[in-house]
């Protein structure tokens, strides 16, 4: 079968990244986290005292940043393990910041392109159908209400046991969709050849199914 390039976009808590990993599985393909690279630029900055709002500041660290990923999904920032510690509610707001950042978006699209490069690629983000990606044959565009996003992603927080306050949740996944769709730089929005699909009352099973079957029409059409 041909391979092809899969582009999932969507707002916070989505769902995007679990139905990239099972649907990368399925079909044999390289999943890319881009999220996890925005985060690692937030993280690098809380835990070095750089200011997330000093642009410049930002766009200097960005040379003591390397940031790799493995078949595992497992994150390294400067050969360090990062996996879990990036995924704290503060370094999401953190990664959302910097996001905003010209030169941090340069920086982290031309290091996805090259990840990319090789087709049989799965990427998530906000800008991957719009930006990264804009040739991309199978673009889908996720959502679903900030309320079952926000009761997701509680869960979520508990069972990594991470703090979980469902309305405090309920309202940075609402911050953060603002900041996300306002910034002025690669803002998230709906590519116009994107599929959306709306998550708030499928299963696991039935979004993965929607996805599968979508692959398979363009890998036919490929
Ligand atoms: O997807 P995730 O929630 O891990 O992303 C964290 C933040 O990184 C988002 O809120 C967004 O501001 C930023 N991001 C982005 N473009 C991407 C992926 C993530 O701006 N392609």
């Amino acid at each position: 079968m041909k391979k092809i390039s899969i582009a999932i976009d969507g707002p916070s808590a989505a769902g995007k990244s679990t139905i990239a990993k099972i649907v990368a599985k399925k079909l044999d393909y390289v999943y890319i986290d881009t999220g996890a690279m925005y985060r690692c630029v937030g993280y690098y900055c809380l835990e070095n005292n750089v200011d997330l709002h000093d642009e410049n500041a930002v766009t200097q660290a960005l040379d003591n940043i390397k940031i790799e990923m493995n078949s595992a999904n497992q994150v390294f920032l400067n050969q360090e393990d990062v996996s879990a510690k990036i995924r704290h509610d503060r370094i999401s707001m953190a990664a959302s910041v910097v996001s905003a950042y010209q030169e941090v978006r340069n920086f982290l699209v031309l290091q996805q392109r090259q990840m990319a490069s090789q087709g049989g690629v799965i990427l998530d983000g906000r800008d991957i159908g719009t930006v990264v990606l804009p040739d991309a044959q199978l673009k889908i565009y996720q959502v679903a209400s900030s309320k079952t996003r926000a009761k997701r992603r509680y869960l979520e927080n508990l069972q990594r046991g991470l703090e979980a306050d469902l309305d405090t949740i309920q309202k940075e996944i609402e911050q953060r969709d603002y900041q996300d769709m306002h910034r002025k730089i690669s803002p998230l929005k709906k590519a116009d050849d994107a599929i959306e699909i709306d998550t708030s009352d499928l299963s696991l099973e039935e979004v993965v199914d929607k996805v599968m079957e979508l692959v398979i029409q363009k890998q036919k059409e490929g």
